[in-house]
């Protein structure tokens, strides 16, 4: 009913040229990944030339970010139309944008309508800092974020959700399947409340913190996650292959 995902943030990672060299590195063997959805999220300057490469493939893009105004004087930012000609998907409410930009759930709100408004689909990140999570405050937190996130959206239609621990990205420290598992189920009941059911199950809630290829099986074997936003992993081409092709081969 869910069709897995694997999307790849690049972060602030590769020149256009490198952005190229990865693409290519990883394209021939993608290709044969069947089952899957499989996504790449370069840096915004990469994206025409990463379209270009993906062009005839299933490799689908995204980006990693957003701003809600449309048009205007707004330097250095880059809007959801002006992505919607290059992308399908956009990265929103990373965990690393609300740090160290002060991203709050009502400038995500924004990003998320925005986007939807211009027919991108969000990849929506929640998840709590390790401080949260040991005051027992997961439920709270994560839920409060979907919630507050989606506030007056009407339809998901497409929007992706992605389960980030904030103590899980990055550090090495994956949660465990269970846990992963366990969060996710509490994302989906609360899609459910805003949405009914039929919507929750169809709705595809990824988990992202240090994915790697040794751990993705564990992920996906749990009922509840969809797929996974995976960041360093993703930049390593033998690494990026390996977490799809063991995706694409549990069948789910
Ligand atoms: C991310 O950036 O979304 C992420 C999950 O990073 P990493 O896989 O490196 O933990």
């Amino acid at each position: 009913m869910r069709i897995p995902m694997i999307a790849g943030n690049w972060k602030m990672n590769t020149t256009v040229s490198e952005a190229t060299e990865l693409i290519n590195e990883i394209g021939p063997g993608l290709e044969e990944v069947e089952g899957i959805e499989k996504v790449i999220c370069p840096p915004f300057v990469s994206l025409c030339a990463a379209g270009d490469l993906v062009q005839e493939s299933t490799i689908k893009l995204g980006a990693q970010n957003v701003f809600y105004e449309e048009k205007g004087a707004y330097t250095g930012e880059v809007s959801a139309p002006m992505l919607a000609e290059l992308v399908e998907y956009v990265i929103i409410g990373h965990s690393e944008r609300r740090q160290y930009f002060h991203e709050t759930n009502e400038i995500v709100n924004k990003k998320v309508k925005a986007a939807k408004k211009a027919g991108l689909k969000p990849i929506l990140c929640v998840g709590e800092t390790l401080k949260e999570r040991e005051a027992g405050q997961t439920k709270e937190v994560v839920t409060g974020q979907v919630k507050e996130s989606l506030a007056g959206v009407e339809k998901l239609n497409g929007l992706v959700i992605a389960y980030e621990p904030v103590w899980a990205i990055g550090t090495g420290k994956a949660a465990t399947g269970k846990q992963a598992n366990e969060t996710i189920g509490l994302i989906r009941s609360a899609i459910s409340q805003l949405y009914g059911k039929d919507i929750a199950q169809k709705t595809r809630i990824l988990y992202g913190g240090s994915v790697t290829p040794a751990n993705v099986v564990e992920f996906m074997k749990e009922p509840e996650i969809d797929g996974a936003l995976v960041g360093g992993a993703s930049l390593k081409a033998i690494d990026f292959l390996s977490i799809c092709t063991q995706t694409a081969s549990l069948g789910k």
